[in-house]
């Protein structure tokens, strides 16, 4: 898939949508991706993570060789040590120009649950809070997603002041997270769906995200339009009727000669905006990146693509004035 910076003149959807270049804020040695109608409003800090630049150092095996890459990992892994993910989280925030501001993460478990964050609240004594979105209207709060794969959300109801960080895989989309997020945005905050500016961060393209037929059955039982996010056998696929003719021993073909297992490629930009949009939120508020994390390894980290691998993160909060 394109990155934005890629031109596209003719397609109507790139149209509609006035998609301006998201851009690449050199800072700190680093690359903060940045959504350009989020950068437009003052009041906020915000910025997508990218690979290159930071104190971590990831293997890295080509062509029988081992090299080292630096990398800037932000979540803990085995692979990498505690003092370099701190070190590369302090100045991915630095970059951000967000010191000073609280930390809010989250314990990510693929879920629709949602945590609201206020300024007064303590310290999490053990860990951060189990859920996968992040809603405040307070000031001084910078709230981080972690991501390889999955997309990352921000959303900014411009007239409210408040503000969402979603982590969006296929689960969560399927639970439909964006929108219950915005959901609870009307309800705290009084927020109006078309106030919001949505930003889609970096995630697998539909060029690389193959899913079995239970994800595509799952989705087909949600959304009535889940035809439109998939390419592949959609059809037969929800179904689950079980295709004998591909079934090598039905087809009595040799071995390396069987029909290919049918496949299905899921869009989860697709899928996300279209149900922020059915939520209330203008199709021309709705931004994405078009960075494939799989294609672009060389930019991001990819999950399924690299298996050991580092975390991006996503970062959005309200600056106190
Ligand atoms: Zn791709």
């Amino acid at each position: 898939m394109n990155p934005a910076v890629a031109k596209t003149k003719s397609s109507p959807r790139k149209r509609l949508q006035k998609t301006p270049r998201w851009s690449l804020r050199q800072a700190r040695g680093l690359q903060i991706l940045e959504a350009p109608p989020l950068a437009q409003l003052d009041w906020i800090v915000h910025g997508f993570s990218t690979r290159p630049g930071g104190a971590s150092e990831l293997e890295r095996h080509r062509d029988g060789r081992k090299t080292s890459e630096k990398v800037l990992n932000l979540g803990f892994a085995e692979w990498d040590s505690r003092e370099h993910v701190l070190k590369n989280r302090r100045n991915f925030f630095a970059a951000l120009n967000a010191n000073g501001m609280r930390v809010i993460g989250l314990r990510q478990i693929h879920s629709d649950i949602i945590h609201i964050v206020h300024s007064t609240d303590s310290e999490p004594s053990v860990d951060a809070p189990k859920a996968d979105a992040l809603i405040t209207n307070e000031s001084g709060l910078l709230l981080v997603v972690q991501v390889a794969d999955c997309v990352p959300i921000l959303l900014a109801d411009k007239k409210r002041r408040a503000i969402a960080a979603i982590h969006s895989g296929w689960r969560g989309t399927l639970q439909r997270i964006a929108e219950k997020a915005l959901g609870r945005m009307q309800m705290e905050f009084g927020t109006r769906p078309r106030d919001v500016i949505a930003a889609l961060g970096p995630g697998i393209g539909q060029c690389c995200f193959e899913v079995g037929p239970e994800v595509v059955a799952e989705y087909a039982a949600k959304f009535p339009e889940a035809r439109e996010w998939f390419k592949g056998p959609f059809d037969s696929l929800a179904r689950g009727d079980n295709d004998p003719n591909w079934l090598p021993w039905l087809t009595m073909r040799p071995p390396g000669h069987q029909p290919p297992e049918p496949r299905a490629y899921l869009d989860l930009i697709a899928a996300n905006r279209s149900i922020l949009s059915a939520a209330g939120i203008p199709s021309g508020n709705i931004f994405s990146s078009d960075f494939c994390t799989a294609c672009r390894t060389d930019l991001f980290f990819s999950f399924r693509r690299e298996r050991v691998t580092g975390r991006m993160m996503a970062a959005i909060g309200i600056r106190r004035f």
